[in-house]
């Protein structure tokens, strides 16, 4: 009997609606979607030819099924209504429990919002840039705003709550990571701050020591005081406390991705995740021409065993794991290198450290089960 967890992202469509300074996604073929046909062929690929060899699955597993673009609401709805169901349906017969998602930047009319929200009974995520130039449309991030705050008030009037949010942190994002952190906890919405990585065009990046500032402050900022969990903090804090609970995959600290995570793109072709597909990194295959190359898999699970010496004496190591395989191929060109972020996550790491010196893990336990999901 297998199990464990298998993140699918499926990217149905390139095309997008809005302009963002860091996409990477938009380079190739923005007019590719795939048809609920062939959305069901490549599903069935994926389930019968490449997870048995993965190893997840069984009764005990599931799989979570993450709707990623380019922008899904660019599908058409019926489309997209059968493609969500089809997904649903096929994965049944080789996981125990089947759950889903979507990421969207919320640009549309708020009855198309709300049928997304309604699709996905409120499992939501979206993008925010609160204050900066970084998410545009035609260039106008002011319009921008106004449409996703449309949106996310017309959801959150529904759910009451607002959507979890992801901010990009490059190079203008660093000056305003704690901003987002403090709008975050005041609107409650939970965060996830993604430092960037370099993906197709020419983006921004901060500058090591900008990342390691925008990081440490946005924490110091959070810890002990904030009412919504942000992450990496969350994640990295509870395994730091010893949480031995499930999470499934989490990135970007995990070693073992090839074995529960893939990403289908509109051709059908295979990657480990989007942020690999975006770069280029490692495809394996493509489930519409059923191939499925398994020398490069294996390659691609290698990391779980192949860690940087930096990494295997690293007081963190187990919280971090040596950090993400993506980030690792783009600094040291090896899927088995150490990423350049190790300067954030170090920076965190010494923080946690200085939190349970000052509060005492008991405390600093007791506030983060006060953050509202
Ligand atoms: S390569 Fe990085 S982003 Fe992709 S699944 Fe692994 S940890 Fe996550
Ligand atoms: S903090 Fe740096 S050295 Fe430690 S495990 Fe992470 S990447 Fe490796």
């Amino acid at each position: 009997m297998m199990g464990g967890h298998l993140t699918l992202h499926l990217r149905l469509v390139k095309a997008c609606n809005a302009d963002c300074s860091y996409c990477s996604s938009w380079q190739e073929n923005p007019h590719t979607r795939m048809s609920p046909e062939d959305f069901r062929r490549a599903i069935r690929f994926i389930r019968d030819v490449v997870v048995p060899v993965m190893g997840c699955g069984g009764p005990r597993s599931t799989v979570s099924l993450q709707y990623v673009g380019g922008e899904i609401l660019l599908v058409p709805k019926a489309q997209l209504r059968e493609m969500v169901y089809i997904g649903r349906e096929e994965m049944t017969h080789a996981f125990g429990n089947v759950i889903d998602g979507v990421q969207s930047n919320l640009i549309g009319s708020e009855r198309r919002v709300l049928e997304l929200d309604t699709l996905f009974a409120g499992r939501v995520g979206t993008s925010v840039d609160g204050r900066g130039t970084q998410r545009t449309i035609k260039g106008n991030p002011d319009a921008y705003r106004k449409i996703v705050e449309r949106s996310m008030e017309a959801i959150s009037r529904r759910r009451r709550k607002r959507p979890g949010a992801v901010f990009v942190v490059d190079g203008q994002g660093t000056s305003n990571a704690s901003h987002e952190v403090a709008t975050a906890d005041r609107l409650g919405y939970p965060l996830v701050l993604r430092a960037i990585f370099q993906g197709g065009r020419d983006i921004a990046n901060g500058t090591q020591d900008q990342l390691v500032s925008a990081f440490t402050e946005a924490f110091d900022l959070w810890a002990m005081k904030a009412r919504v969990p942000v992450e990496p903090f969350t994640h990295l804090l509870r395994k730091r406390l010893g949480a031995d609970e499930v999470y499934g995959s989490v990135c970007p600290f995990q070693r073992n991705c090839a074995e529960n995570s893939i990403n289908l793109e509109p051709d059908g072709s295979l990657f480990t995740c989007f942020e690999m597909a975006d770069s280029g990194h490692f495809g394996f295959g493509n489930a519409l021409e059923e191939r499925f190359d398994r020398d490069v898999w294996e390659t691609l699970r290698a990391r779980r065993d192949h860690v940087d010496a930096k990494c295997r004496s690293c007081p963190w190591f187990d919280a971090c794991q040596g950090g993400c395989m993506n980030e690792a191929v783009h600094d040291t060109g090896s899927l088995y290198g150490r990423p350049d972020l190790c300067a954030v996550w170090t920076a965190l790491f010494r923080r946690i450290d200085a939190l349970f010196e000052e509060f005492g893990k008991e405390r600093v336990r007791s506030w983060l089960s006060t953050c509202i999901n």
